[in-house]
């Protein structure tokens, strides 16, 4: 029996491949993140945010025990003959003094309602960290008094200079306050500590830092962010019949970019290596677009794009994302 854990992109990528596969994951539905701020922000509804799994074990796994191949959940065991692990990734709030009590983050679809609700009554409104999500929520809220603290001296760190300073103009014409080379230092109730002064906060998003699940670090290898390590086919370098797909794995020389394409074609790969397949994995990553203010703009490859031409990017990149669960309710 092949079981998969987590039922994110790359899971129920895993799934498509193989519908025999027992699909686990600690909610019953399947969460379209890129849309998550959307919603936030008021630009889109539950409906286009959640969506039906084909079938689903829900239980929290607690426990994954590698040499008697079986995962807890719940109270519950199940064995396995090939593992795929997909659990994704968590905002790694523990990092900063304060965050996990006073920062809330957004990686679910609760995590949103609950931003969304406490941003509705609120004015003034700290984000920490400005890679993609923290320029999209600040450059998104309407009415608000924003501050983006960001730790580099450009936003975007990991995209082109020509996407950081296009986000650093947009935000400033949308009104955010941007505290560049600014560290946060801690997060209390009604304010957040920097490396430039103390700012007031009635709510503080924490985009700051990603780390692997936790429960990955109980076995073997794992890299500085606690994402299991895999080798060129997604085999963990630990356990034969065990392999990793989406955001909780990377290789060992060479960061696997955090998207929901390439946990989508991971989960693929994933699966049909377990099924005794010897694939190799290329992560490919085809575009990288923002919305600021309905205006897309990012990177295409190596090259910068913006406007129309991005905004089809935006939607050729994530058809396949859209498609995903659709084609799962029919499995
Ligand atoms: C707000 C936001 C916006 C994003 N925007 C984009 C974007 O525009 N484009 C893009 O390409 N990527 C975007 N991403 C990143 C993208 O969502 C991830 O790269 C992608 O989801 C990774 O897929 P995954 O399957 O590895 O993990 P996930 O999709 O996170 O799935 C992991 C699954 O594991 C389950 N799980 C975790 N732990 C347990 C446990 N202990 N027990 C049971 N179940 C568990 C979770 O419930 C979840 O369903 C965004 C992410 C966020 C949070």
């Amino acid at each position: 029996m092949i079981v998969i854990l987590g039922g994110g992109y790359a899971g129920l990528s895993a799934l498509s491949e193989n519908s025999n596969a027992i699909l686990v994951d600690r909610k019953s539905y399947f969460t379209l993140t890129p849309w998550l701020i959307d919603f936030v922000c008021g630009i889109r509804n539950e409906t286009e945010v959640k969506a039906k799994y084909p079938k689903v074990i829900k239980g929290e796994v607690s426990k994954i025990d590698y040499k008697e191949k079986r995962v807890i959940v719940g109270e519950t065991e199940i064995k396995f003959d090939k593992l795929i692990v997909s659990l994704g990734h968590h905002q790694n709030l523990p990092r900063l003094k304060g965050a996990k009590e006073f920062a809330h983050k957004i990686e679910t679809f609760e995590d949103a309602v609950n931003l969304k609700s406490k941003i509705e009554t609120s004015k003034n409104i700290v984000i920490i960290g400005g890679g993609a999500t923290g320029v999209e929520i600040a450059g998104n809220l309407r009415g608000k008094n924003v501050t983006l603290v960001q730790r580099r001296d450009r936003l975007l760190p990991t995209m082109s200079t020509a996407s950081s300073e296009r986000a650093r103009t947009l935000l400033e014409e949308n009104g955010v306050k941007l505290l560049l080379g600014t560290e946060a230092l801690e997060v209390k109730k009604n304010s957040v500590v920097t490396s430039n002064g103390e700012i007031k906060s009635e709510v503080t998003v924490f985009a700051g830092g990603l780390k692997g699940p936790s429960i990955v670090e109980d076995f073997g290898h794992t890299n500085k962010n606690h994402r299991m390590i895999v080798d060129k086919n997604l085999r963990s370098i630990d356990y034969r019949d065990v392999f990793g797909a989406g955001d909780c794995a990377t290789f060992s020389n060479e960061d696997i970019p955090m998207s929901a394409e390439v946990a989508i074609s991971a989960g693929k790969i994933a699966m049909r290596n377990a099924l005794g397949e010897e694939n190799t994995f290329i992560p490919r990553r085809t575009a990288t677009i923002l919305r600021v203010n309905n205006f897309f703009f990012g990177d295409f490859g190596n090259s910068y794009i913006e406007g129309d031409m991005a905004k089809i990017m935006r939607g050729l990149a994530y058809v396949q994302s859209l498609v995903l669960p659709a084609r799962g309710v029919n499995v």
